[in-house]
């Protein structure tokens, strides 16, 4: 059968971004949203990765100017945690440890035992609380590797101006049933008796999963027993007064968990992720508190549990977002996901003439359980080796973390060390951090290997040569709230080309 309908439950940001995406790359599609106003999204979900960046402005090819102007995001070039026994230490989106100067004869990961700071231009640019470098004629030089914080509802509001301007349908209304038949999924049902019947149908539902999880009952896998032991957040913030905005997320390491910082334009983000097994939700309010005093009186408690459904789709119906899984939001993957899921669905539809075959879903769940699988190991490294704190929590995590599933990257960096060559023992090398992201865990908490490089005095010369000039063209550069101002004298037309359009 060929997919001439389809029907997407949920109008938060992964069904209003799976909407546009298939809208936007076949045309004649009908696409319906369907949403409950009074069921609400979940309100959270504001630090992305390059992913995201290449998908809305490269893939899908949306304008700088709307983009810039209705979600009014900030630029994020990395993540910056607060882990380990360094003070801290930086996860840009650029190549850092599996980079090499060619003056040097190891990697940068060899070289940089004492500090991370300024190994590369975006590490300098984090450092230095700059965002991009200051060309001759005063003008920003925009890198691609950059990512933004944008808030969930202007991100919600830009969807929803790309699906209207697209022929997207969206209507109001609360599913009640779901008529099962066919190939899955037969109608939904809304609680005033109205029937949606499609060829295809996009679960976007988020926590509920009311189709693949709730209709379906696809299995769920749950990576809360042995990999990631958090399962709720007190979220909270305040409005910006007189703080710089950084061109970062921050992870601080709490007591039970971590905290989040995302900075937006005029508001400051944080976010408590803790295990309740470990804290009750009043005495995680409360350290939350302490240590952010600004946020007292605004903070609610949000749960959630970590893994995904086995297959995301199933028949005629495909999960995506949190209907689909959900691990936390240290690493900010689920829009990461949101972005790679609509991509490789409307590839897969666009390349086969809107036709589906059993090989094509079994590839396509093949392709996301890997991705789940992936986030889960990169993301339990991060508990494992963060023996900043000796509290019951951080102990249990770095007892009890099952690291199994990269066992062989784990063994490769304690023989050589911090060798980019070890991306050929993760169980998929072309995951979305790169051996980058391991590596940065691995050398950020000093975990130990056997190889430890001793540089001669001149090597070492050279290497801080660089660094020095990387940081002086960092501080010489525009700080967030100066790049903004700068393309809203100029025009964000100045932002064209930079995200190239990429293949489908
Ligand atoms: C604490 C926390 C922090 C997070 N931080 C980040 C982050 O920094 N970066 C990141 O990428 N992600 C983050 N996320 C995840 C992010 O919020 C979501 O993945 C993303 O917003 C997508 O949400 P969603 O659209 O799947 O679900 P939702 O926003 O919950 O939307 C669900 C939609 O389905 C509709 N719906 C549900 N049931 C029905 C029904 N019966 N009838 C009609 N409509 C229905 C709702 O009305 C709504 O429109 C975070 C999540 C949490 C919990």
């Amino acid at each position: 059968m060929t997919i001439e309908e389809v029907v997407i439950l949920g109008g938060g940001s992964a069904g209003l971004m799976a909407a546009v995406t298939l809208k936007r790359k076949m045309p004649e599609l009908k696409v319906t949203v369907l949403r409950s106003q009074e069921l609400g999204t979940i309100g959270v979900g504001e630090g992305t990765t390059p992913n995201f960046t290449e998908h809305v402005l490269g893939y899908l090819g949306v304008h700088p100017k709307m983009f810039y102007e209705v979600a009014q995001p900030t630029w994020k070039l990395g993540l910056r945690l607060e882990w380990g026994q360094r003070p801290h230490y930086d996860f840009s989106f650029a190549l850092n440890l599996d980079a090499h100067w060619s003056d040097l004869p190891m990697s940068n990961g060899y070289y940089l035992d004492e500090s991370f700071e300024a190994g590369n231009p975006a590490g300098a640019m984090m450092a230095a609380g700059k965002v991009f470098a200051r060309r001759a004629d005063g003008s920003p030089e925009v890198a691609p590797w950059h990512a933004f914080h944008v808030e969930n509802v202007k991100l919600i509001r830009l969807f929803e101006q790309l699906s209207r301007g697209l022929g997207v349908e969206l209507v109001e209304g609360r599913v009640a049933a779901v008529e099962r038949g066919g190939e899955g999924v037969r109608a939904l049902v809304t609680e005033d008796g109205r029937r949606f019947r499609a060829d295809l149908f996009v679960d976007a539902s988020g926590f509920r999963s009311e189709l693949l999880g709730t209709a379906l009952e696809e299995p769920f896998v749950d990576f809360g027993k042995r990999h990631l032991f958090c399962d709720r957040a007190v979220v909270g913030g305040w409005e910006r007064s007189g703080e710089p905005i950084l061109p970062y997320t921050t992870a601080e390491t709490m007591d039970s968990g971590w905290c989040w910082r995302i900075e937006h334009e005029r508001w400051i983000h944080r976010g408590y992720v803790y295990g309740s097994g470990w804290i009750s939700d009043e005495e995680a309010e409360a350290e939350f508190v302490r240590k952010n005093p600004k946020a007292a009186g605004r903070t609610r408690v949000v749960k959630f549990r970590s893994g995904f459904h086995r297959r995301s789709w199933v028949g005629n119906v495909v999960a995506i977002g949190n209907s689909a899984g959900f691990v936390e939001p240290l690493e900010a993957t689920a829009l990461m996901l949101v972005s790679n899921a609509s991509r490789d669905l409307t590839n897969l539809l666009l390349k086969m003439g809107r036709r589906v075959s059993d090989s094509m879903r079994d590839l396509y769940n093949r392709r996301m359980e890997a991705s789940w699988t992936d986030i889960r190991d990169f993301l339990a490294i991060h508990y494992r080796f963060n023996d900043r704190l000796d509290t019951p929590f951080w102990r249990h995590c770095r007892e009890e973390t099952d690291l199994s599933g990269v066992e062989e990257l784990l063994r490769f960096y304690r023989e050589n060390g911090p060798s980019g060559y070890a991306r050929y023992a993760l169980p998929n090398s072309l995951n979305d951090f790169g051996v980058e992201g391991y590596l940065v865990m691995l050398v950020g908490n000093r975990v130990p290997h056997a190889h430890p490089y001793r540089a001669s005095d001149a090597e070492r010369q050279r290497w801080n040569q660089h660094r020095a000039e990387l940081l002086d063209q960092a501080r010489n550069g525009f700080d967030v709230a100066e790049a903004l101002a700068w393309f809203r004298r100029h025009g964000w037309n100045h932002l064209v080309g930079v995200i190239g359009a990429s293949p489908s």
